[in-house]
């Protein structure tokens, strides 16, 4: 296990077995988790416990390319793992402060049609410090705060439970980062069982639930997952989440002309969000080359949130940050052909 994501009672007993003191294990998280650095020859520690600790896995993730908007403040971000895997993340500064959205695999097994990330399927799950590393990379490089992260970026995070849960406590812990869950929003799928036991966990994160149709007999075709776990069955662990955790949901719902935009649509989804603590966050699509469906146009968009909101519900529509850099999902790992 990589040692730059052990809890710290796990690094007491590393140094215990190295043969020193337990309070070594605090100075080792700080330097990993406060100063974001895993240069351990650099750090005060006894000569010989660095050479014990270098010897361990400690990884490392590195910004290799960054894309600037013309129009805003936003960036994109490709990063590099010590495997020379590559992955990808984007940067939007708001007014509250900056908010990191993050991958948490390379690749996806989910297969989506529309979503570039899963094309490739997946390579393999990203460890916990390799969720954690973006973040304290772009902290380090841009010498700013994150206040906020999305799990939004390449990957299904609940497919890859352990290794989230684990990132979720280290940016958590009060020896580290300290991030309050209030200010971390986890996008799924749906994966039901796994909502069901992140419930239990009972930590205040908020849900987000890629909805994107009202029919299963639609959402079976663009979103394979449906075959398994029906929409009713999503919003049910999504409600019971919602309870559990005292957090309001979130729904996303990407428009596809002529696929889910309709009036009808909008009708439906009121009736299947009714009576939840709700959210909808409209994303209108971003065309990739497999999927040759456009977004409709801006007057459907805003008429589908205005059904939404004489409902009653609580609806935005995408910020188009970065809009000119605003490669979708997984798009600008697969078109990045080194350089
Ligand atoms: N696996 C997670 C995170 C995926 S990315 C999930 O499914 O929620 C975050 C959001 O972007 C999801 O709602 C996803 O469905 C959506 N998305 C993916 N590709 C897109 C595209 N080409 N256009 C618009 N939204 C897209």
């Amino acid at each position: 296990m990589e040692i730059n994501a052990l809890y710290i009672d796990e690094l007491e007993k590393l140094v215990e077995k190295y043969g020193y003191e337990p309070y070594r294990s605090k100075q080792i998280y700080n330097f990993f988790h406060k100063q974001n650095r895993n240069d351990i020859e650099n750090s005060n520690l006894p000569k010989d416990l660095k050479e014990k600790l270098k010897a361990e896995d400690i990884k490392t993730v590195d910004i290799l390319e960054e894309y600037n908007s013309k129009i805003d403040e936003t960036k994109k971000l490709l990063y590099i793992l010590d495997d020379k895997n590559i992955i990808e993340g984007s940067l939007m500064k708001y007014k509250y402060g900056y908010s990191l959205c993050l991958s948490t695999q390379v690749g996806c097994r989910m297969g989506c049609v529309f979503c570039a990330s899963t094309k490739a399927g997946l390579v393999r799950n990203l460890t916990p410090y390799e969720i954690l590393g973006q973040v304290y990379s772009v902290e380090n490089k841009y010498k700013i705060n994150i206040s906020n992260i999305i799990l939004m970026g390449s990957g299904e995070p609940l497919d890859n439970y352990d290794n989230l849960l684990r990132f979720l406590k280290l940016i958590h812990s009060e020896e580290g980062k300290n991030l309050s869950y209030r200010n971390i929003t986890i996008s799924t799928c749906g994966l039901v069982d796994k909502i069901y036991k992140f419930a239990h966990e009972k930590l205040p994160i908020t849900l987000a639930l890629s909805l994107h149709s009202t029919y299963d007999e639609k959402r079976d075709l663009i979103m394979p997952i449906n075959k398994k776990y029906k929409i009713k069955d999503a919003i049910e662990a999504c409600r019971y989440y919602s309870e559990m955790t005292g957090t309001r949901l979130t729904v996303e719902y990407t428009l596809i002309e002529g696929e889910n935009d309709g009036q009808n649509n909008a009708e439906e989804l009121v009736n299947i969000l009714k009576g939840l603590k709700v959210h909808v966050n409209l994303i209108p699509l971003n065309p990739i080359e497999e999927y040759k469906r456009q977004r409709p146009n801006r007057r459907s968009i805003v008429s589908f949130r205005k059904k939404l909101e004489s409902k009653g519900l609580n609806v935005t529509i995408r910020r188009e940050l970065g809009a000119d850099i605003n490669a979708s999902c997984g798009q600008l790992r697969r078109n990045y052909k080194g350089g």
